[in-house]
């Protein structure tokens, strides 16, 4: 019987795997002595602890010792290895080892999300002009929304498509929410943008197509506002933390993940969404995690039954793009919800917030 994390790829042989162990170096068969003195040798001088273990079959070395320096010993790269297996967990930050209880951030207005808050999001996929993103506002607050979206910067497939209106997009998105009074979100595509993105929003989203942006992730994680960071459409759920793990290790520790459906061999739905992460990843990581049935669907008319099972899961948030005349939507129409659509969606969201003992924060009128 070895330790649980170990069970998967290796056995243990040797059964040498102290609870000290923090990397296993399988060897290759044909290993030689000489190559595992080798090996031996270099990992004392980088300042780690070898332990040898001769099995039947295979040998092994369990490598001991500080995170960072392992993190960045070559093990893989010295003769005679065959594969290296992390016993750690290789994000840190995000990970509950490093912060046993849920993270809870204030997005403004009196909007917290986590530890039993549920954030809002709703709005249009793209800013289109004033009198319409307050039309779609007024609407998604009085039904319960309490953080307004909306895209000035557009990641469209195609370079012919509306690709957003930009910093004037942005001015009107801070209005509207000034307004409305409730905190807004908006996307940030570019290290260069988020300077000016900055000035406007409460909290950064940064998509799925961006999710391993490392230089925007590092750019976002120097600021000191939440980022709600979307899951890419290939990510693995370790791909995920791993990029969350870039903003935290900037200095920002407001990250807040987003599942938004991954692509999948089905194309009845626009992608599938990946429910059980939200537990699974709860049961690691500290950080909240809202889902968007919107991008992970396509289909409005699954969207109540998605966004009613987000939050059964126990997802901090739902995100639902909305818009008053999807027929006339410049991007996203198909899969939007009508005003009304959504305040029958979070009708029920609410009756389900309050059997799972959540709440759903009213954002409140702040001064200046
Ligand atoms: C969006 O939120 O409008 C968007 C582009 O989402 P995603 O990055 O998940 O595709
Ligand atoms: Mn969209």
């Amino acid at each position: 019987p070895g330790r649980p994390g170990i069970s998967r790829g290796a056995r243990d042989p040797g059964g040498f795997l102290t609870e000290g162990s923090n990397v296993i170096i399988v060897l290759k068969p044909e290993c030689t002595d000489e190559q595992i003195d080798h090996i031996q040798e270099q990992i004392v001088s980088l300042g780690l602890k070898p332990e040898l273990s001769r099995g039947v079959k295979r040998t092994l070395i369990g490598v001991i010792g500080e995170e960072d320096l392992l993190r960045s010993a070559p093990l893989e790269a010295f003769p005679g290895v065959e594969t290296v297996m992390p016993i750690l967990k290789p994000y840190k930050r995000a990970s509950r080892e490093f912060q046993a209880e849920d993270s809870v951030f204030d997005l403004g207005h009196g909007v917290r999300i986590g530890g039993g808050a549920l954030g809002m999001v709703a709005g249009p996929c793209a800013i289109e002009g004033h009198a319409v993103l307050l039309e779609i506002g007024t609407a998604v607050k009085a039904a319960g929304a309490n953080i307004l979206r909306g895209g000035a910067f557009k990641p469209r497939t195609s370079p012919y498509s509306f690709q957003g209106m930009g910093e004037e997009g942005l001015e009107i998105l801070r209005n509207v929410g000034d307004e409305l009074q409730m905190p807004v979100i908006t996307e940030v595509m570019d290290p260069r943008q988020v300077e000016l993105v900055d000035r406007y929003t409460d909290v950064f989203q940064v998509g799925a197509r961006n999710m391993q942006n490392f230089n925007l992730l590092s750019e976002v994680g120097k600021t000191s506002k939440p980022v709600m960071l979307k899951r890419g459409m290939s990510a693995t759920i370790s791909d995920l933390l791993m990029s969350a793990e870039y903003i935290l290790a900037s200095g920002n520790k407001e990250v807040i993940l987003c599942e938004r459906g991954i692509r999948s061999f089905d194309n009845s739905t626009r992608n599938l969404l990946d429910l059980a992460m939200v537990p699974n990843i709860q049961q690691t990581c500290h950080l909240p995690i809202i889902v968007d049935p919107s991008h992970a669907t396509g289909r409005p008319e699954l969207i109540p039954a998605m966004a009613r099972a987000a939050v059964a899961s126990g997802a901090d948030g739902v995100h639902i793009e909305v818009h008053s005349c999807p027929e006339k939507a410049m991007s996203d129409g198909s899969q939007a919800l009508l005003p009304d659509q959504y305040a029958g969606v979070m009708e029920e969201l609410k009756q389900l917030a309050a059997l799972f003992d959540k709440v759903i924060p009213v954002p409140q009128e702040q001064g200046e």
